[in-house]
């Protein structure tokens, strides 16, 4: 899926090499953790429980996720609709990625969050075009309800740490084009797979605590607009 429609042919302005920019959703590109909100709001504390044994490695964050989703008793409207309303773009967001349009790069958002969700807030905030693999809601019950469970997008592959079918990194792998440089954007333990594999990762919270304890390139992310200026300073030492 494209958002809202098909980017051009990579040519960089800046760089000799093309670039792929590999975006977390939630928690990275929105300004608070949606998923989290909507799950206090709609399921109380359960999930907390499922979050803590993600968080110590004992549970896949895939996993984690589709549980966590599969607590949700709520209508489908009213559960899409809450992670639209909940959707804050960060700051320098849009500004960011029109000058990624700008520079002819290509970005791809990769992302367990719910698609339905973030085409509609794409849509709303009238966002630049982005290509985005995200989880398809998948309701057993009337009308595409509860009982919900995720079907995660075809592009996320195996891994001994994400599990099945559910790991970044090879999303990254299959994704990147030969030569391609490529910035990672994220959050949460599920970046961490796709940021060992960046040239250079932008990160915050979780990740940027994993990115600091296992020595990668990184930087802190925390308005948008600062992230090309960190960009340009950093290939140019290379
Ligand atoms: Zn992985």
């Amino acid at each position: 899926m494209i958002l809202p429609d098909a980017a051009g042919p990579a040519a960089s302005l800046v760089y000799t090499r093309a670039m792929l920019v590999f975006l977390d959703y939630d928690g990275t590109m929105t300004t608070h953790e949606c998923n989290k909100i909507v799950l206090q709001r709609f399921v109380g504390d359960a999930w907390r429980p499922l979050e803590d044994e993600a968080k110590a490695d004992r549970m896949s964050h895939a996993e984690c996720f589709d549980r966590q989703i599969g607590l949700i008793q709520a209508p489908r409207e009213e559960l899409i609709g809450a992670l639209v309303a909940e959707a804050e773009p960060a700051p320098g967001l849009a500004a960011f990625l029109a000058e990624l349009e700008a520079r002819r790069e290509r970005a791809v958002i990769v992302s367990a969050g719910l698609q339905e969700a973030i085409a509609a807030v794409w849509s709303r905030e009238k966002l630049p075009p982005v290509e985005l693999h995200a989880s398809e809601l998948v309701g057993g019950g009337p009308e595409g309800g509860p009982p919900y469970r995720l079907a995660f997008s075809d592009v996320l592959g195996d891994c001994p740490r994400c599990g099945p079918r559910a790991c970044k990194g090879a999303a990254l792998r299959s994704l990147r084009r030969p030569g391609e440089t490529v910035l990672v954007f994220g959050d949460g333990a599920s970046d961490l797979c796709p940021a060992r594999e960046a040239d250079l990762t932008f990160a915050r919270s979780h990740l940027a605590e994993r990115c600091a304890a296992e020595g990668l390139e990184w930087r802190p992310l925390a308005d948008f607009a600062t992230v090309w200026a960190a960009v340009d300073a950093w290939a140019a030492r290379r």
